[in-house]
């Protein structure tokens, strides 16, 4: 067992770099220093333009590189192999990966191949007396458990990158070894075949810099019509809490929460939103909060930065218009 904890990724993001990847590689490097283990990033596939910098910013010793015909579109069992390939040449001590959805079916799969303990939804990782803690979020975020990984020399780990921050550590960066790994794909055929990708055009609630989101507060379904004004005349996006959209008066793209979309705008407006963890698990990390409530002691007003108590449907118009008068 090498003394690595390896931060593995294999799909570019939207703006190149793999989603997550370096709020991953946040938390290894935390790790990594804590316990004296090397950082390494394995890229299996086609690497992002910016991945030496990136991995010379984090502090990563070696950039791995799997490439492969077969890896630059992604295929569950190809990937599986690759990396359970590169976990018998190297032996981390620890595999994390950003939770994405397609890091779901890889790593329990991976897992079992390598013989390896695996833990998803991890928030943090800590290493205490050579034993490796992993925090999650568990029964909708409400919970946090702490996992404590014995019984396998090497884990899994599916980090909740979502959640977290993407902090570079300070001083200069340095480096990285570039590190090809050789693998063998050619025997592995995929046994799953995508029959229909759904491709979404137009902006995403994830990457708005101003949301308002609408809550069951807003008592009926044609007063949404008040939130889109809002966010219409602050030229962003609107939103809303899960029951607007369990009730069918949004559609389900709109949803910010734990089963909805993780956002991170400099300002979010929530209206007629209790603050309920699953729901302030999509928007906690907004820059500003400013919640509109009648009630005063509301768990909403504990994330906000400034609080409206009142009726968010005699509120809502008076601030749009004061945006028109100010503009
Ligand atoms: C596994 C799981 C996953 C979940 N995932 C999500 C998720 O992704 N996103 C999500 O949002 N929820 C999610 N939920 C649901 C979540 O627990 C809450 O039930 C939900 O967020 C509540 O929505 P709400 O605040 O709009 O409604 P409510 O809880 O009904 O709160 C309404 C609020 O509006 C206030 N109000 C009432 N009238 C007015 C008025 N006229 N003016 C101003 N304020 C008023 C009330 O004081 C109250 O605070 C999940 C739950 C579970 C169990």
């Amino acid at each position: 067992m090498s003394n690595s904890v390896v931060v593995c990724t294999w799909e570019p993001g939207r703006a190149g770099v793999p989603a997550g990847a370096e709020e991953t590689l946040t938390v290894a490097r935390k790790l990594a220093t804590a316990a004296g283990l090397e950082l390494n990033w394995l890229i299996a596939g086609p690497a992002p333009e910016r991945a030496l910098e990136i991995a010379g910013k984090y502090g990563v010793a070696h950039l791995d590189r799997i490439e492969d015909a077969k890896l630059s579109d992604f295929q569950a069992d190809v990937c599986v192999d690759a990396l359970a390939q590169y976990s018998t040449q190297h032996a981390p001590k620890l595999m994390l990966m950003p939770q994405t959805f397609n890091a779901r079916l890889v790593a329990p799969r991976l897992a079992a191949r390598a013989g390896a303990g695996v833990v998803m939804n991890a928030l943090k990782l800590d290493i205490e007396g050579g034993a490796v803690k992993v925090t999650t979020s568990a029964y909708g975020g409400d919970t946090r458990v702490v996992y404590e990984i014995t019984g396998a020399e090497s884990c899994v780990v599916g980090v909740l990158a979502d959640l977290l921050l993407a902090e570079a550590p300070e001083g200069g960066a340095s480096a990285p070894a570039v590190r090809p790994v050789p693998v063998d794909l050619s025997a592995i055929t995929e046994r799953v075949r995508v029959v229909k990708k759904a491709h979404f055009e137009g902006p995403r609630l994830e990457e708005a810099q101003v949301i308002v989101a609408g809550g069951m507060g807003l008592g009926q379904k044609d007063n949404y019509r008040l939130i889109e004004d809002l966010a219409q005349t602050l030229g962003g996006m609107a939103a809303a809490s899960r029951p607007l959209v369990d009730n069918g008066w949004v559609d389900s793209s709109r949803q910010v929460g734990l089963t909805g979309k993780i956002t991170r705008p400099t300002l979010y407006i929530a209206a007629g939103i209790s603050g309920a963890s699953q729901h302030m698990a999509g928007c906690a990390a907004a820059k500003t909060i400013v919640a509109i409530n009648k009630d005063p002691d509301a768990a909403i007003f504990r994330y906000a930065r400034y609080g409206i108590v009142g009726d968010c449907v005699v509120v809502l118009p008076e601030l749009t218009r004061a945006v028109k008068g100010a503009a």
